[in-house]
C-alpha cells in the first residue's frame, strides 16, 4: 500500500477509527463509542471544555476565609457519610503541601467513586472555616492526574463512560503527534484568512488542544468557531441561491391600487416598519424569483396588514392568494376579519354580465361541511374564490387552485418545512408561487441568519403608537390577582386565565383546565360569566366559545395554551397565568400578548413560587420588558442555543465549539465570507476542500446542489 503523503484532510480523519491512536483498544473504543466518538475526527473535535490556568493557583495556606480560589491538591480521604436528615454527604481531605483543606458534598454521592485517594485534582471554591478546619462546600473539582503545564485542557468527561480528562488529552496529543508528517489541508483561501485574523488549521488544532497561553487559546477557538459557522452559511447561502436559479417564479404586476383602497379605509396610519416591509414584499413580488420570505414581528406589530397588502397586490395581478394558520379559532378570525375589511372591493371577471364581481374570501377549515367543501374546491379550480384562508387543510390532497400567486403562513414554528413544501406544491405546472412565513416568535438577529439563514428576512420592529404598556406582576399570592380580575370585570371589561401547562398529556392537561375552571366558578369568580376553552372540544364548540368572549357574552375565558397565538379580543385587558413558571419565555410573551390590544391599560399576572432560578430568571425578563426581541436575546441566554437549532438542523451536531450566543459577531463574519466565496467568478470551483467539508458535516443529500453550478 502507497504511504499517503498529502496533509490530512477532515474527510482522511473521518476515515480513522479512533483504535489507530495510542492505548485505545476495544474496551476504550467501546466507552467511546457509547459517547459519540468513533473517529480521529471526532477525538480532535472533542474540544475542552475549560481550561485551568496554573498561574492562578493559590496556596491553601495563603487562602483567606471568603475567598474565591484554585487550589492544586492531592486528595488523601474520601468519606461518604449518611447525616441524620437522610441526606448523602461525601467528605474529602486533600492537600497542596501548604495545608489541609476539606471538602464537602452535598447530594453527589458519585463523588465518592470520582475521587480516588491519591489522585491529583484542581479545586475551584470559595474558603470557608467549619469547626475549626478550613473547608470549601460543593466547589468545581476537576481530575488532572499527573499533567505539567502552564494550562491545562479539562475536557467533558463522561463519568458513565469512565473516561478521564488525562486519557483525552493523551489520545489527543498522540493524533496531534501523528498528523505532524503530512499535516493539516487547510481549507480557507488566504484571502479570508488574512481578513479575519485567523490562524491556520493546523495551529487551531494544536493549540486549542494545548497552548502555552490563554490568548493561543482564542486565537485558535476563533479559527474553529469561524470553519463551523462557514459551513453553515455556506449551506444556507448556496440553498437559497441554488432555490432562485432553478424556480421559475411569478413576476407579479400591479399599480398597487387595491393597496391604497384597504389602507384608504383605515382609521389609522400605517407604521414605518409596516410600510418598509410591505415596499420589500411588493418588489419581491414584482421580480421574477420566488418570494421566500419570513416575516419577523412581536405580538400586536401588524404582521395580518402586511400579509393582507401582498395578498392584495397578488389579487390585483389576477392571481389567488391563501392564509394558512395553525389553528381553527385563529383560521377564523383572520377569515372574519379580512373579509370585513375587503366587503366592498370589485374585482374584474369576464364571465358575468357586468365584467366584475365581489373579491371573494373563503374560509375551509376541517369544520367545513362536505357539500360546501365540494363547492368551495371547484370555486377554487376555477378561478372564483379570490383568497383562501384556512388550516392545514390547505395542504391536503384535492385543494387546487387555479392560479395561486401568493401563500402566506402564519405562526410558522408551529409548520414545518415539509409543510412549507407541500404548500408550494400546490402551484401549477413548474412555476413556483411566493411564500411568505410569518412569526411572532422572534429570534435575535444573528441566530435568525443561521436557522433561517436561506430565507430573506424582514423584521417588523415597531408596534403601532397608542398603545398601553401592558403592566407585568409576578404575583406569588393569588388573592390579590382575583380582586384586580373583579375590578376589570365590573368596569366592562375582560380576562383571560390561563391553566398551568402540562406537558405529559393532553388528556391531563384539559383535565386540569376542567378543575380549575369548576374551582374558579364556585369561588373566586362566582357570579361572573366564565367560559371554558380547550384542545378537546370540537371545532365548533371552540367557534361558538371564542364567539360568546369575543362579542362580551362571557367575562372570563378559562383557558390551555389554545390561546396561544394571534386571537385578538381588544375589551380582554387581564391575563392571568397559573404556574407561569412552567411555561417558556417565548410562550409567556406570546400570552401575554393577547392583551393590550386595545388603548385601556392592560394587566398581566404571572402567578408563581418559582422554585428554580432558571424560572426566576425568566418571570424577571417578563416583568422587566415587552419588547419580543429582548426576550429572545434573554432566552437565549438562559437556554443556550440547543432549542433554536433543534428541529432545524440535521445530521451531526454542527456546533461543537461555536456559540450564537457568544460568537454573535463570527456569525456575520462567516455570512460574508460565505457571500464572498459564492459571490467569485468561480464560485466554489476553487474551494473544492470546503465542499468536501460540507459533504461531510451535512451529508450529500443536504449538499448536492453545490455541486451543480
Ligand atoms: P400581529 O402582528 O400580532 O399578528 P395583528 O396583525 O393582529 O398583529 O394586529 C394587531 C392589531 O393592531 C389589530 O387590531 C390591527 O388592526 C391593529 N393595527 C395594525 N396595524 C396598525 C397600525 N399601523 N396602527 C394602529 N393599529 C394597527
Ligand atoms: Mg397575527
Amino acid at each position: 500500500m502507497q504511504r499517503e503523503t498529502s496533509p490530512l484532510t477532515l474527510t482522511d480523519l473521518e476515515f480513522l477509527p479512533t483504535t489507530r491512536l495510542k492505548g485505545i483498544g476495544t474496551k476504550r473504543q467501546a466507552a467511546l463509542d457509547s459517547i459519540g466518538i468513533r473517529t480521529v475526527l471526532d477525538v480532535l473535535t472533542h474540544y475542552p471544555r475549560r481550561y485551568i490556568d496554573r498561574t492562578k493557583e493559590a496556596k491553601i495556606e495563603t487562602l483567606q476565609v471568603g475567598e474565591e480560589g484554585l487550589v492544586l491538591a492531592q486528595i488523601l480521604k474520601v468519606e461518604s457519610i449518611r447525616t441524620r436528615n437522610r441526606k448523602q454527604l461525601v467528605s474529602v481531605d486533600v492537600t497542596d503541601g501548604t495545608g489541609l483543606l476539606s471538602l464537602t458534598f452535598f447530594n453527589q454521592p458519585w463523588r465518592a467513586k470520582q475521587l480516588e485517594e491519591g489522585t491529583q485534582v484542581v479545586i475551584f471554591g470559595k474558603l470557608d472555616r467549619y469547626q475549626g478546619k478550613d473547608r470549601m462546600t460543593n466547589p468545581v473539582v476537576d481530575l488532572v492526574g499527573d499533567r505539567t503545564g502552564r494550562i491545562v485542557p479539562i475536557y467533558p468527561q463522561s463519568g458513565k463512560a469512565g473516561l478521564t480528562t488525562w486519557e483525552f488529552a493523551g489520545w489527543v496529543t498522540d493524533a496531534l503527534n501523528k498528523a505532524k508528517d503530512r499535516g493539516f489541508a487547510e481549507p480557507l483561501p488566504l484571502s479570508i484568512r488574512r481578513r479575519h485574523n485567523l490562524v491556520d488549521r493546523a495551529t487551531a488544532f494544536t493549540n486549542i488542544h494545548s497552548a502555552g497561553s490563554m490568548e493561543k487559546i482564542f486565537e485558535a477557538r476563533r479559527r474553529l468557531v469561524f470553519d463551523e459557522l462557514l459551513r453553515i452559511q455556506l449551506l444556507l447561502v448556496a440553498r437559497k441561491r441554488s432555490f432562485e436559479t432553478t424556480s421559475q417564479g411569478i413576476a407579479h404586476t400591479f399599480e398597487g391600487k387595491y393597496i391604497s383602497a384597504l389602507f384608504a379605509t383605515l382609521p389609522f396610519q400605517l407604521t414605518q416598519a409596516q410600510t418598509r416591509v410591505i415596499g420589500e414584499i411588493r418588489s419581491d413580488l414584482q421580480s421574477q424569483i420566488p418570494m421566500h420570505r419570513l416575516l419577523q414581528g412581536d405580538v400586536g406589530s401588524g404582521k395580518t396588514l402586511v400579509a393582507l397588502a401582498g395578498l392584495l397586490a397578488v389579487i390585483e395581478g389576477g392571481k389567488q392568494g391563501a392564509i394558512m394558520a395553525p389553528t381553527e379559532v385563529l383560521a377564523e378570525q383572520h377569515y372574519f376579519g379580512i373579509s370585513e375589511l375587503l366587503t366592498s372591493f370589485i374585482v374584474p371577471d369576464s364571465t358575468t354580465l357586468m365584467g366584475e364581481r365581489d373579491l371573494r374570501v373563503a374560509l375551509l377549515t376541517s369544520r367545513t361541511k362536505v357539500k360546501e367543501r365540494n363547492r368551495l374546491l371547484e370555486d377554487l379550480a376555477s378561478g372564483n374564490i379570490d383568497l383562501l384562508v384556512g388550516t392545514h387543510s390547505l395542504i391536503q390532497e384535492g385543494v387546487k387552485f387555479c392560479d395561486l400567486g401568493l401563500t402566506v403562513i402564519d405562526e410558522q414554528h408551529r409548520f414545518g418545512v415539509d409543510q412549507r413544501a407541500a404548500l408550494r406544491a400546490k402551484a401549477s405546472g413548474e412555476i413556483t408561487p411566493d411564500v411568505l412565513v410569518m412569526t411572532a416568535t422572534p429570534i435575535p438577529r444573528t441566530a435568525a441568519m443561521t436557522v433561517y439563514g436561506d430565507l430573506d428576512v424582514s423584521i417588523l420592529d415597531e408596534l403601532p403608537p397608542g398603545r398601553t404598556p401592558i403592566n407585568t406582576e409576578w404575583a406569588v399570592e393569588e388573592k390579590g390577582v382575583w380582586e384586580k380580575v373583579q375590578n376589570e370585570i365590573a368596569n366592562g371589561k375582560q380576562a383571560y386565565v390561563v391553566c398551568p401547562l402540562i406537558e405529559e398529556s393532553e388528556k391531563m392537561q384539559v383535565a386540569s383546565a376542567e378543575q380549575t375552571h369548576a374551582a374558579l366558578k364556585e369561588n373566586e369568580l362566582l357570579g361572573m360569566k366564565v367560559g371554558l376553552l380547550h384542545g378537546r372540544l370540537s371545532g365548533s364548540e371552540k367557534h361558538e366559545i371564542m364567539k360568546a368572549f369575543r362579542s362580551g357574552d362571557t367575562d372570563v375565558l378559562i383557558s390551555t395554551t389554545v390561546i396561544e397565538v394571534g386571537v385578538d379580543v381588544p375589551n380582554a385587558t387581564t391575563m392571568v397565568i397559573l404556574d407561569a413558571d412552567r411555561f417558556g419565555i417565548a410562550q409567556l410573551h406570546q400570552l401575554r400578548g393577547r392583551v393590550g390590544r386595545g388603548s385601556a391599560q392592560s394587566w398581566c399576572f404571572l402567578v408563581s413560587e418559582a422554585k428554580t432560578s432558571d424560572a426566576e430568571d425568566r418571570l424577571t425578563a417578563l416583568v422587566s420588558t415587552t419588547d419580543g426581541f429582548e426576550l429572545a436575546e434573554i432566552d437565549l441566554e438562559i437556554r443556550g442555543e440547543g432549542t433554536i437549532m433543534g428541529a432545524t438542523q440535521k445530521g451531526r451536531n454542527d456546533l461543537k465549539i461555536a456559540s450564537l450566543r457568544r460568537d454573535k459577531e463570527w456569525v456575520s463574519h462567516a455570512r460574508e465570507a460565505a457571500l464572498h466565496l459564492l459571490n467569485s467568478p468561480d464560485g466554489l470551483d476553487g474551494a473544492s476542500l470546503l465542499v468536501q467539508e460540507l459533504d461531510l458535516f451535512f451529508g450529500h443529500e443536504e449538499t448536492d446542489y453545490l455541486f451543480k453550478s
